[in-house]
């Protein structure tokens, strides 16, 4: 079996207490990491060999949260709350064709690859009804990128009216019976297509994971949220949803369940380990001791929260009771980025805003959460997320000689406050060299980026979509005065 080399490089990984960086040289067999020699080895005729001298190998990020369709609208959004925001980004991806869903996400694919990311999460929402070939798109533009990638079909079954706590009074001379932000399809249907997405995907070449995404438990019928817990239990998949993201959702699981939301996702018995939950802001007090009591996890948006005025994430009480917890961007709709090192950042220093320094998050934990962290919440195990012995070969290659690392005075910090993804110069997943000075190697980037624009002048003029989503501005503005502003539940 071929050996690949990364020969002599600042290599830094993590002990299961901190970080420490040293000068190795990595072999890679079989798309893991075999050893890591002290001594520059002696390498053999026909070995790849990437000279490491200048450049900083980390394990690759991990962006655990992210919406595929959603790279052709970064920047469309105006700066509006979640529920407003929707109604503009929905009429965005309307009605795609499968090569128009393929762009999409190779748009994405790529960024997040320049930007050292070397696996995602796609909660992919296809509208107006999920769709296997649109799905399948998805997948061969990220087996094409050569990322590792979770695919999380969104199902949802719930008219849009009925999910926020709006006021009947305000809906009564509405005609909303145009607004399609929801899927048509009967649960059982959309649950069989994700099915037959799951035995087609799921752990294909080792890169390719499929699982199964409900929007949000109130976007939902228990029917639907049951089924989808059922194929996660039956195909062994993660179960990954948007959850408490904002006040008012907090709001409608008293007004559909009496209690609340997660109090209800465990009654269902949709807590667990092979759950993760985006978001989590609005959480109840007695939440904190049900999400560590079922071991689910919990992905943090930070610059989304932010974007979209969402609220402050109880991050810091979720580090410290041990709840596990991963990193995503969310949508290039409501970031309006990919780029997993922003992000990070930003959970080093946001809850700062609102924490006393005991309680800060940091550098330190923010890279962790970056790589290990989201690794474990989104089910690729403990051998993804750091450089050691035994780890898959998933490598971002920084050079050091740039503004973020001079002068060279401490790895971590200067990796997660002074990166911006624009020292990244190589990239391996799987011991495959998949990004080489700066560039994807398997894709022809400047051809996606000319498609990407000629997609977006053809729907940029999809008007109709919009005015009909946009009659519920009204209901919402008016729920938003009733329900009032604040943090979140725990703070
Ligand atoms: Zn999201």
């Amino acid at each position: 079996m071929a050996t690949s080399w990364i020969i002599d490089a600042m290599c830094l990984s993590h002990d299961g207490g901190s970080y420490s960086c040293a000068r190795r040289s990595i072999e890679i067999v079989g798309g893991r990491i075999v050893a890591l020699h002290e001594m520059p080895p002696r390498t053999e005729p026909g070995d790849s060999i990437i000279p490491g001298n200048g450049l900083l190998a980390i394990p690759g990020l991990v962006n655990a949260h992210t919406h595929s369709p959603d790279n052709l609208l970064r920047g469309t959004a105006p700066h509006l709350p979640l529920e407003l925001w929707s109604l503009h980004s929905a009429a965005g991806r309307e009605g795609r064709t499968p090569r128009e869903c393929y762009i999409s996400a190779a748009l994405g694919g790529i960024e997040m690859l320049r930007t050292g990311t070397t696996a995602l999460l796609d909660h992919v929402r296809i509208s107006p009804d999920l769709d296997g070939l649109c799905l399948d798109a998805v997948a061969q533009a990220y087996r094409d990128l050569g990322l590792r990638a979770v695919i999380a079909p969104i199902v949802a079954d719930r008219p849009v009216a009925q999910t926020l706590p709006l006021d009947t009074a305000d809906l009564r001379d509405l005609d909303l019976s145009a607004y399609g932000m929801r899927s048509q399809l009967p649960a059982r249907e959309q649950i069989e297509i994700a099915e037959a997405f799951v035995e087609r995907w799921h752990g294909y070449q080792g890169r390719i994971q499929a699982a199964i995404g409900p929007s949000a438990p109130q976007r939902c019928s228990d029917d639907l949220l049951m089924r989808a817990g059922e194929l996660a239990d039956r195909k062994g998949i993660i179960l990954h949803l948007h959850a408490l993201e904002t006040r008012a959702q907090q709001a409608m699981g008293q007004h559909l369940y009496g209690k609340g939301t997660l109090a209800h996702l465990d009654e269902l018995g949709l807590l667990g380990p092979g759950t993760n939950l985006a978001h989590a802001i609005w959480i109840e007090i007695d939440d904190l001791e049900r999400i560590a009591r079922t071991n689910t996890a919990i992905v943090h948006n930070p610059v989304s929260n932010a974007r979209l005025g969402s609220g402050f994430c109880p991050l810091s009480d979720y580090l410290e009771r041990g709840i596990r917890v991963g990193l995503g961007t969310d949508s290039a709709c409501c970031n309006d980025s990919n780029n997993l090192f922003e992000t990070a950042k930003w959970a080093g220093l946001l809850h700062n805003l609102v924490q006393p320094h005991a309680r800060w998050v940091g550098a330190e934990t923010a890279l962790r959460l970056a790589t290990q962290g989201s690794a474990d919440a989104i089910g690729l195990g403990p051998d993804v997320g750091d450089l050691a012995v035994g780890q898959v070969a998933d490598i971002t290659l920084l050079r050091l000689g740039t503004p973020a690392f001079t002068p060279l005075n401490n790895i971590v910090r200067q990796l997660v406050l002074s990166e911006n993804g624009s020292s990244v110069a190589h990239i391996m997943v799987a011991g495959e060299i998949v990004l080489r000075d700066g560039v994807c190697t398997k894709v022809d980037e400047k051809a996606i980026w000319q498609e990407a624009r000629d997609i977006a002048t053809r729907h940029l003029d999809d008007g109709n979509v919009y005015a009909d989503a946009a009659k519920l501005s009204g209901p919402i503005e008016a729920m938003y005065a009733r329900l009032g502003r604040g943090r979140s539940a725990t703070q």
